[in-house]
């Protein structure tokens, strides 16, 4: 039996099944990954987003080393310096000129966004609903799933947190038709992930703002996926001409460690006050160290640039095979945040290119979603773009 079986099978009788994994990772270095059987494959999926700067980078294990020997936890009763430098660099970064709450996940940090929007609302007339979108993705706990306006996420849980109401994306008027006069908030991703890798147009983000400016509502920023360089800007929204009120991060933010984060601009940095918010182990020093050598790396290895050289280069050969076959519709992302679009069930692809040597995700039923690590080379753009041509080429001549 390989180590690989073995491990799946161990792995299906103790862990809970929400996930389905088919590979067992033991090492990762830059863009790829060994299996428990020594088998290397390329990892487009980035670990969902998080080895931004790819796996193993030299400066990210370093400073996870050097910092886990001074301190691993300390408490927010006290400060440590690592998360300090860092909400620093994401305030200076941001140009929002506002502070930084520190937490652990994605799904965190948008609670944190939707409980500082509440907080804000509760002394502005009682509002507390907030506008999310069909196709959105915002997290797993109960109030996020209530802001993930989809079924498949959704089904099974009810009762579901109300204050929320949804629009459609990239469609302004369902989002004024959705505001009340208990709307507090719009939140949104800058790209689409989970629900299918879809960008908001320049047009629907500037008329978000302008909305959101109109009716006095927080704009906020789910980042967590299309944050830390990925789609060429340090986070998505700068690639468009306005400023959110919040934005979100964690996947890639802590290297690889669980690390989340909740900006807001300087407007609303003191909305929450002492003992109005917390967690134990939110900015813990050594997910702080790691996302401040997270930062250097992406600054001094030019990435937010490689993202969008190399995103281009990535959607012209993905175009390529969209004009060979009549299955593949349509090539649509961000920098290294691509999606191509099947018409039927995007699986069978994946499946086809884990088997070529190349992992990738879904995105809903019928996108394949590429994130590869944005430390990317052409070299192995172009090994992989073969990859995918073989796969392609297996699953729909035979
Ligand atoms: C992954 C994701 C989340 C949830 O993050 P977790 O760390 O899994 O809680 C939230 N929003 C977006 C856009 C995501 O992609």
């Amino acid at each position: 039996m390989s180590k690989t079986t073995e491990i799946l099978d161990a792995y299906r009788k103790a862990v809970m099944g929400t996930y389905s994994p088919g590979v067992v990772v033991a090492s990762g270095k830059g863009v790829t990954v060994r299996d428990a059987d020594g088998l290397i494959l390329y990892d487009f999926t980035s670990g969902i987003g998080v080895q931004n700067v790819g796996y193993s980078h030299p400066k990210v294990v370093k400073a996870i080393q050097d910092q886990a020997a001074l301190v691993t936890h300390c408490s927010n009763l006290f400060a440590n310096e690592p998360a300090t430098r860092l909400a620093e660099r994401l305030v200076e970064l941001s140009g929002l000129g506002g502070k930084v709450f520190f937490c652990n996940s994605g799904a965190e940090a948008n609670e944190a966004a939707i409980k500082l929007a509440r907080r804000w609302g509760s002394a502005s007339g009682g509002r507390f609903e907030v506008v999310t979108f069909r196709q959105g993705f915002h997290g797993r706990t109960l109030a996020t799933l209530a802001a993930t306006a989809q079924s498949w996420c959704q089904d099974g849980y009810d009762p579901l947190p109300v204050g929320f109401a949804y629009a459609d994306y990239n469609d302004l008027e369902s989002v004024r038709a959705a505001i009340t006069d208990k709307t507090v908030a719009i939140m949104l991703e800058p790209v689409q992930g989970e629900g299918g890798v879809t960008p908001a147009t320049p047009e629907f983000m500037a008329g978000v703002r302008a909305l959101c400016d109109e009716k006095n509502l927080l704009m906020i920023c789910d980042e967590v996926q299309s944050g830390m360089g990925r789609t060429g800007t340090w986070f998505a929204w700068q690639g468009y001409d306005v400023k959110p009120d919040l934005f979100t991060l964690a996947k890639a933010l802590g290297g690889g460690l669980p690390m989340g984060a909740l900006v807001a601009s300087e407007k609303f940095a003191d909305v929450f006050t002492p003992s109005s918010h917390a967690s134990t182990f939110g900015g813990n020093p050594v997910a702080a160290a790691a996302a401040l050598a997270v930062i250097d790396v992406i600054e001094e290895e030019g990435l937010c640039e490689r993202a969008t050289k190399l995103g281009e280069l990535f959607k012209e050969a993905l175009a390529a095979e969209v004009d060979k076959y009549d299955q593949l519709l349509e090539v649509r992302g961000k920098g290294l945040m691509l999606g191509l679009v099947v018409d039927g069930d995007a699986k069978p692809i994946v499946q086809a290119l884990q088997d070529q040597g190349l992992l990738a995700l879904t995105a809903g039923p019928n996108v394949v979603r590429f994130l590869p690590p944005l430390v990317l080379e052409e070299g192995d753009l172009e090994e992989a773009v073969d990859m995918i041509s073989d796969a392609l080429d297996c699953v729909y001549n035979g």
